[in-house]
């Protein structure tokens, strides 16, 4: 298939169930993320985003319970949802799959707290006394453990960016 975007974020996206034929249309925001029966359904952004890891399924309300992608089809494009998000996963740099990773996150969010801790221990550099210098190390690692925790979404969506030239995971088709 042709790597295609939308110019603009659409607001949904339906699927069909291929097994029984149900449809389900998902957008993200909490009055749409049910269908007709109340069935929870994965957001568009999350099950449009390639990079994001999930729990590689999503709701069908005529079966009522959770199948894996593999079994749905965007009624747009036929692609079953699986082959779109390995199509398009394959198309994204090294790197950038690489930070979308657990061991991604964790070099984030530890160098974060890294940062903090040692601002704090260069901080008490001109204080002798010991408690001070475990003070302020430990408020720098308190601050740099929230700070990336802070960061990780906008760093994901920046890498997102530069990975597809598109601003939102929605423009993949
Ligand atoms: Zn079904």
């Amino acid at each position: 298939m042709a790597y295609k975007t939308h110019p603009s974020t659409p607001p949904s996206r339906t699927y069909v169930h291929l097994p029984c034929g149900t449809r389900a249309t998902i957008a993200d925001g909490p009055e749409s993320g049910l269908d007709e029966n109340d069935v929870d359904l994965q957001p568009h952004s999350l099950l449009s985003n390639p990079l994001q890891r999930f729990s590689g399924r999503t709701a069908c309300s005529h079966c009522n319970q959770f199948r894996p992608v593999q079994e749905f089809a965007w009624v747009d494009t036929n692609e079953t949802i699986a082959a779109f998000r390995e199509r398009w996963a394959e198309r994204a740099p090294f790197w950038a799959r690489m930070v979308y990773t657990p061991a991604g996150t964790l070099v984030i969010w530890g160098g974060s707290t890294a940062v903090g801790l040692l601002l704090g221990l260069l901080s008490s550099q001109v204080i002798s006394s010991w408690w001070v210098i475990g003070l302020l190390a430990f408020v720098g690692m308190v601050v740099g453990f929230f700070v990336g925790m802070i960061i990780l979404e906008p760093i994901l969506a920046l890498v997102f960016r530069l990975a597809y030239q598109v601003e939102d995971p929605r423009q993949l088709i």
